[in-house]
């Protein structure tokens, strides 16, 4: 046996220090003892997972897991519960959901009357002048008939008597129409030789009265009004209230497992705050949006878009959004043949179809995505139509349709052929559902209306959401939606033949979102390297039972590898 020469113990010196100098680094925080549901279809399974600078280190077994952990390591013992990637929320909008918060909420309100009260305190509370708002009405959901009403719309008259001094402007839970009283009205200089702007309608009765409900757009000069009053405070003042709305809805983000929002429309100014949070570290969740203007206002301001991955990415835009219809409680979805419940009408055309046009291809120039609001099988043929001719020899270009809530069934196969996704929102189907086939007859209804089996079956990607604040932001309920396609308080079902499967409404809900977003890659599964985005349920929600959904408690929010919330 030869002798080791001096060189040859020198250089294995040298590789011993260097093997200790280089040890693997110790994971900042382990989950132990879960059930975890990772999305990666290569390893579906795992009851553990390390994390490391805000980023997945390994997902694995107890015992390889508790082998990275080292004297700093924060464990969290998941006493076998259910770990998945946190969810994606993959249309709503953010600083109304917060801004919802301060306002008055109505989406859980019986009767006109219980409305009326509500503002009769809040209008107590504030000086006169002082504009009242709030959002989330459905005459559909009155369980008390209205003495005074029209087309089952209560008159204004009785409110604005009560309220001489305070203007009222409150939303419809579609969002697509609005009840003001006489002061709101004044301010907005309308009166009853005000004709109907185009894609609008001012309801009046068979005498030519205005009720106070105004439709579409004829809801601008009203919320017009609104903001310049607003614009008369200073900018401090609005700023600090901005700020507050965001933090109010991150923080019931949080409390409902939701570490990704998918904005579905801000302005450039509200972008710019939303780049400047990021960039301070600000943001405690993860923020994608869609930028909402007129093709006017957009076509030389986009220079700095897309902004990506902002403040390690915390904040992305890269998104347009338009829309081409209103909503189908409201009668504002456009349709191809007339409502069953409304003679000759088929809805409204809010967009001119050539200012869509005008988006799509800024849309391409830019390389971002389009996302249009459809709703009527009308408005979701002409939102195709518009994709396919501008997206042709693209494969990968991940526009959506917003909604994609009433379909012609020839349409539905051009999802997949065309690679548009399907962006749905599972708790609209169900929230809708004591009136949808009133408007549409059964035949439309059952063939068309919210066809996530269809459109899945057809191979096209779904994405998911609430709509948020027009629904409740919790994905537990949207969900619980997806899966059952019934009402939690009445269990009145709709076309259930429809309804996705647990693992399919799990993957929209995460990586299908992800994908919807260019984002596959960084979050949606609890995958190696990936974003350390996670949340621990108390119920399974692959295997326990329909009802166990709804009662599901979110015990962990886990964004960035950081707890921001714990139940
Ligand atoms: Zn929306």
């Amino acid at each position: 046996m030869k002798l080791l020469s001096f060189q040859s113990i020198l250089v294995y010196l040298f590789l011993i220090v260097l093997s200790a100098c280089t040890e693997a680094p110790k994971a900042d925080m382990i989950i132990l003892n879960g059930v975890v549901a990772t999305m990666d279809t290569q390893q579906p399974k795992a009851e553990a997972i390390a994390v490391l600078k805000g980023r997945i280190m390994e997902v694995g077994d107890n015992a390889s897991i508790k082998a990275l952990a080292g004297p700093k390591t924060q464990t969290i013992d998941a006493k076998g519960q259910f770990v998945m990637p946190g969810f994606i929320e993959g249309h709503g909008h953010f600083s109304m959901l917060g801004k919802n918060k301060v306002d008055l909420d109505f989406l859980k309100a019986t009767s006109w009357q219980e409305i009326v009260d509500q503002v009769l305190a809040k209008a107590a509370t504030l000086p006169p002048g002082e504009w009242i708002i709030g959002r989330g009405w459905h005459q559909e959901k009155w369980l008390e008939s209205i003495e005074h009403q029209h087309g089952g719309y209560p008159y204004h008259d009785d409110l604005s008597a009560l309220t001489p001094d305070h203007p009222v402007l409150l939303k419809h839970a579609s969002g697509h129409s609005s009840f003001a009283n006489a002061k709101a009205m004044e301010s907005a200089g309308i009166n009853i030789e005000t004709p109907d702007p185009a894609g609008g309608a001012i309801i009046r009765d068979n005498n030519g009265k205005i009720v106070g409900v105004f439709e579409e757009n004829a809801q601008d000069a009203i919320q017009k009004a609104h903001l310049d009053f607003q614009n008369l405070k200073n900018e401090a003042d609005l700023l600090a209230a901005w700020h507050h709305t965001i933090e109010l809805a991150q923080e019931e983000c949080l409390q409902k497992g939701i570490t990704s929002f998918q904005d579905a429309g801000s302005s450039f100014s509200e972008i710019e705050l939303y780049k400047k949070m990021a960039e301070a570290n600000q943001l405690r969740m993860r923020l994608w949006v869609m930028v909402r203007h007129s093709y006017k206002e957009m076509k030389d301001r986009l220079d700095d878009f897309p902004m990506l991955n902002v403040g390690n990415h915390f904040f992305t835009c890269r998104a347009i959004k338009t829309e081409v219809d209103g909503a189908l409680g409201s009668f504002g979805a456009w349709l191809l043949a007339p409502y069953d419940d409304k003679d000759n009408f088929i809805g409204q055309n809010t967009t001119e179809i050539s200012e869509i046009q005008n988006i799509a291809s800024l849309a391409k120039r830019k390389e971002m995505q389009l996302c249009v609001h459809a709703i009527g099988d009308r408005a979701n043929r002409e939102v195709l139509n518009i994709m396919e001719a501008n997206t042709l020899g693209k494969a990968d270009h991940r526009w959506r349709i917003e909604h994609a809530q009433h379909l012609h069934p020839s349409d539905i196969p051009r999802f997949s052929e065309l690679g548009v996704i399907a962006s749905i929102q599972g708790i609209h189907c169900t929230s809708d559902a004591p009136f949808v086939v009133k408007r549409l007859g059964v035949d439309r209804s059952s063939q068309g209306a919210y066809a996530w089996r269809s459109l899945l079956d057809s191979g096209a990607r779904i994405a998911n959401g609430t709509d948020a604040p027009v629904e409740d932001v919790n994905p537990l309920l949207s969900f619980y939606a997806s899966v059952t396609r019934k009402r939690a308080d009445s269990g009145m079902e709709f076309f259930t033949e429809q309804k996705m499967t647990r693992q399919e409404a799990l993957h929209s809900y995460t990586l299908g979102n992800a994908y919807a977003g260019f984002e596959e890659q960084e979050k949606g599964s609890l995958e190696k390297d990936k974003l350390a985005d996670i949340v621990i349920l108390s119920n399974n929600l692959l295997e326990c039972a329909d009802e166990e959904i709804l009662s599901t408690k979110v015990l962990y929010t886990i964004v960035d590898g950081k707890i921001r919330f714990q139940g």
